[in-house]
């Protein structure tokens, strides 16, 4: 009997239409990937590729019965090399969403999950504070109840999709507790502030909610279940950015053979001066391992095992620092020709930055694998 060491014939095929779409974009990526607006041609082409439905159970207008994290990898280590502006808009319809699949009310779901499923609404996961990045326990914002009615008070920053998105999921204080409650971004009281213009665009902003008014029936889950609920939508996503962070390392490195084919310095190929084929192997192998680990995550996940979360947050540490690693060296195995802003491989580096940072920091997420060492007591 042999094995097969490969993702299940049928994900080839969601390769190959993530591949489609990405192709499909590619006259205007650029320019969008440039701006910190967001950019109505590829909401549209990806509304038209259907591959929204991916990140929503089948019920409500999804592929699956339930959302398939290896499908939202495969999707996004094929859409991030394309356009970083492109697989934040996919990623986001799930990320945004998730929580209301898993735990909201059936109004809930059939009012916003169907039109996330066909990209007719955008979605956002409004955690980060200006006093609350990696600790999110240290939030401010927070609802209380008023009769029958929650007010949401507070600030977020740095929220992708802040001002697109048709519905934000936000993690507020909730008395002694945390809860996620869904607020639909027309909502009066949401005051919207642009976000910074980052080292690579992003569509990002501020919210500050002025006492904004929500029915009861707004938190997703009972109160309380906050945490529980961004943990799981960070097990399944976190494995997700791994797999971005793969994308972008082999684009890199696919970039960077292509050079060191042809390029002749001292009467032969770059790929034949030993220092450069060191580069380009040890960037192969670090892509493999990063790969075989993301896919590994995203099983788990799918399969609810208990290791799930801390087998994503190695799977993000080791993709997303190999993504570092890796466009960094095809700079340099480019030569000048690596710094030219608006090439390819310049995007690259600089669209591999932020990934080690969302969505749990490297050095965040090393604690949290540290802690899955530690025997009971600490002795
Ligand atoms: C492009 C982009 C999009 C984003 N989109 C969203 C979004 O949609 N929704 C949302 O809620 N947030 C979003 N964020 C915010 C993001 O989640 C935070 O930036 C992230 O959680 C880190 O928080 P911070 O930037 O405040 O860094 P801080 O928490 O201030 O940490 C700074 C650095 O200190 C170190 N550090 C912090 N704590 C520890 C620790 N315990 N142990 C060791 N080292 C530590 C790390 O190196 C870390 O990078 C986005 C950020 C970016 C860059």
């Amino acid at each position: 009997m042999t094995t097969e060491f490969e993702l299940p014939a049928r994900y080839a095929a969601l390769a190959e239409e993530a591949a489609e779409l990405a192709r499909r974009v590619a006259p205007f990526a650029g320019e969008a990937g440039d701006s910190t607006a967001l950019d109505p041609r590829l909401v549209a082409e990806l509304a038209a590729s259907g591959l929204c439905a991916v990140a929503v159970p089948a019920p409500w207008g999804g592929r699956e019965d339930e959302v398939d994290p290896v499908a939202v990898c495969v999707v996004r280590e094929a859409l991030m090399p394309a356009s970083g502006h492109l697989d934040a808009l996919f990623a986001l319809q799930g990320i945004g969403s998730y929580a209301v699949a898993l735990a909201g009310t059936d109004e809930q779901r059939s009012a916003w999950l169907p039109r996330v499923a066909a990209a007719e609404a955008l979605a956002a996961l409004a955690l980060t504070e200006p006093n609350a990045g990696s600790d999110l326990r240290a939030i401010e914002t927070r609802i209380e109840e008023h009769g029958d009615e929650l007010v949401l008070t507070g600030e977020k920053s740095f929220i992708s999709n802040a001002g697109v998105a048709a519905f934000y999921g936000v993690l507020a204080r909730d008395g002694d507790t945390y809860s996620l409650v869904l607020v639909p971004g027309d909502l009066p009281g949401i005051r919207v502030r642009r976000g910074g213009d980052l080292i690579s665009a992003h569509v990002l902003g501020d919210l500050a909610f002025d006492g904004v008014r929500l029915p009861a029936s707004a938190r997703i889950g009972g109160p309380g279940q906050g945490f529980e609920l961004v943990l799981a939508t960070l097990t399944v996503f976190r494995a997700s950015v791994a797999a971005a962070a793969v994308g972008i390392a082999q684009a890199a490195l696919d970039e960077a053979v292509a050079h060191a084919n042809t390029r002749i310095q001292f009467g032969r190929p770059l790929i034949r001066q030993g220092q450069v084929a060191a580069l380009l192997a040890d960037s192969l192998m670090e892509i493999e391992m990063a790969r075989l680990l993301t896919y590994r995550a995203a099983a788990r996940a799918a399969r609810r095992d208990p290791r799930a979360l801390v087998e994503a947050s190695m799977a993000k540490v080791a993709a997303t620092e190999t993504a570092a690693r890796v466009t960094d060296r095809a700079v340099q195995v480019m030569g000048r020709f690596g710094l030219v802003r608006g090439s390819k491989v310049e995007r690259l580096y600089r669209e591999s930055r932020a990934l080690r940072i969302y969505e749990g920091a490297s050095e965040v997420l090393r604690g949290t694998i540290a802690r899955s060492l530690e025997t009971k007591g600490g002795g």
